[in-house]
């Protein structure tokens, strides 16, 4: 038996944004592990779980995810996936069509964090491509749901992932990759007992499926070599905020050299060669945005943050989440007047600039987050092209319903998953971590209505809150669009 039934429990996510759902609770465990046809016997158990099961099954990862995404309806099943966390060489496994380097891919458990990949990878000289900001999701919440960080010539996490091993019911064990990118042998889908789908528009649809398609068991993926990231970061007013973002992109979205270098004047980099770019706007104050830009480097000299104990101030959300861990839940309650402007002071005077660059592998650039409860968070997707339009909304918004928060922003290169959220060219995403109280919750309300009224097309990260209670369904159609949506569906 390698999947625990623990009876009925109280399922609640980190950030506490669902509290005590009802739910059956089974842990996944790995069989005794030699070689990969070890982990048959977990297939078969699982297969035949999800066939005996009549209500809804939902696997969840790290619980991060402030939606529903991650929950079962109430009496449904929970599969907890984190110990199932091995990680296998493909070498022998690839396909003689594999266009990639057998030394850069391997076979990852879906349990497995982001933060103990990283781990795994950089003692072996490599490392992930891109992750999100925080590192405490497990690969598979990570992937499900379109995590992202701000590498913008990379794209998001799933776009590293070239294969999946899902299991949806009896017989029914797949390996799924792309037609046009083949990875595995045959002799790797006889180890799992998997049968092979090979066709794009159904790795597409999987890849961000939150939950929805199967249990994810594995994912193929392929990483880099390790590499320091080095970080740039300038206080700005809105203003020049706006502009630099406004001009960071050329029409055919390669990046304009004159806005990094009107900010950064002197710098010694390359500005094209940049990897991640950021800019995080406290909207109470209209001279503090602070853009950060950062470079791959193999220069493996650390050179950490002037104030190491502090915060990095990398991400808002975990920023935001601490400051209320350490004064409490109820904290939102009393969060008024010119308390909200004060609050988003206070976080934003934790982004340290250090000059002239910080210099740190990715584990330690993206600090993990222990943050829980009391904190919201949205995230938006839209063009680049409409981000100062959008950055208008959200101040003047600000100026009738104050945010108690930051505006977070990155940019993030299209997805190839058919409902990941960053779909546009060059997606601007824009993280809106705020403290749990009523007022976050009615700026976001109001904010979906300003920015239709406004004209402005947008998408909604499947992590974060949403909309989706009433009309989930009509309001993803019109977001993804018939053909998208239609798509997904008739793979699922
Ligand atoms: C502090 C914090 C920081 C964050 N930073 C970022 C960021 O920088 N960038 C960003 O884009 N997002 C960010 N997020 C959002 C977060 O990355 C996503 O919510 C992510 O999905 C959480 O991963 P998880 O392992 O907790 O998954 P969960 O929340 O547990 O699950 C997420 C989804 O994955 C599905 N799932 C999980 N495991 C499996 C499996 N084995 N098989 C099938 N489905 C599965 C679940 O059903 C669910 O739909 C942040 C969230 C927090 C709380």
């Amino acid at each position: 038996m390698y999947i625990i039934d623990n009876g009925n429990q109280q399922w609640t996510n980190l950030h506490r944004t669902i509290i005590n759902l009802p739910i059956k609770l089974k842990t996944l465990y790995n069989p005794p592990i030699t070689t990969l046809a070890s982990l048959k016997p977990l297939c078969i158990e699982l297969e035949e779980l999800i066939d005996s099961e009549s209500g809804r099954i939902r696997a969840y990862g790290a619980r991060w995810s402030l939606s529903s995404a991650a929950s079962a309806d109430s009496n449904g099943v929970m599969l907890e996936m984190a110990n199932l966390n091995q990680v296998f060489r493909m070498h022998t496994y690839l396909d003689n069509s594999y266009s990639g380097s057998a030394d850069r891919i391997r076979f990852f458990q879906s349990g497995i964090s982001v933060r103990a990949l990283n781990d795994f990878l950089n003692a072996r000289g490599y490392a992930l491509k891109t992750s999100g900001a925080s590192d405490g999701q497990t690969l598979a919440g990570a992937v499900s749901t379109g995590t992202h960080g701000a590498a913008f010539q990379v794209g998001a996490m799933q776009e590293s992932v070239v294969g999946l091993h899902i299991i949806c019911g009896k017989g029914k064990n797949y390996w799924i990759e792309r037609e046009t990118y083949p990875v595995v042998n045959q002799q790797f889908l006889d180890a799992l007992g998997a049968t092979a789908i090979r066709n794009d528009e159904i790795f597409n649809a999987a890849l961000v499926s939150f939950g929805s398609f199967g249990v994810i068991l594995a994912y193929a993926v392929e990483y880099d070599v390790i590499y320091n990231l080095e970080m740039y970061r300038e206080r700005v007013s809105h203003d020049v905020a706006k502009v630099f973002m406004e001009q960071l992109f050329a029409p055919d979205l390669s990046l304009n050299s004159n806005a990094i270098t009107t900010i950064f004047q002197g710098i010694t980099k390359s500005p094209t060669d940049a990897h991640h770019i950021e800019v995080d706007i406290n909207p109470h104050d209209a001279t503090a945005s602070f853009i950060s830009v950062m470079y791959k480097t193999q220069d493996m000299t650390e050179v950490p943050f002037c104030n190491p104990s502090g915060v990095p101030g990398n991400e808002s959300i975990t920023v935001v989440g601490k400051a209320v861990s350490i004064l409490g839940d109820v904290f939102g309650n009393w969060l008024t007047g010119v308390l909200i402007p004060q609050f988003s002071g206070t976080i934003t005077s934790q982004i340290q600039i250090c000059k002239p660059f910080v210099r740190l592998p990715r584990g330690k650039m993206f600090d993990p987050t222990y943050a829980t409860g009391g904190i919201l968070s949205i995230e938006l997707g839209i063009n680049h092209t409409n981000i100062s339009s959008t950055v208008d909304v959200l101040l003047a918004l600000n100026s009738t319903i104050p945010f108690a928060g930051v505006f977070a922003i990155r940019f993030v290169k299209q997805t190839h998953a058919t409902l990941g959220f960053t779909k546009f060219p060059m997606t601007c995403c824009i993280e809106l971590p705020g403290v749990g109280c009523d007022a976050t919750y009615e700026f976001y309300n109001n904010l979906y209505p300003a920015l239709e009224a406004a004209g402005i097309e947008f998408t909604l990260h499947w992590g974060q809150m949403n909309d989706y209670d009433t009309n989930g369904a009509a309001k993803v159609r019109s977001r993804w669009g018939d053909a998208a949506v239609n798509s997904w569906l008739a793979v699922r």
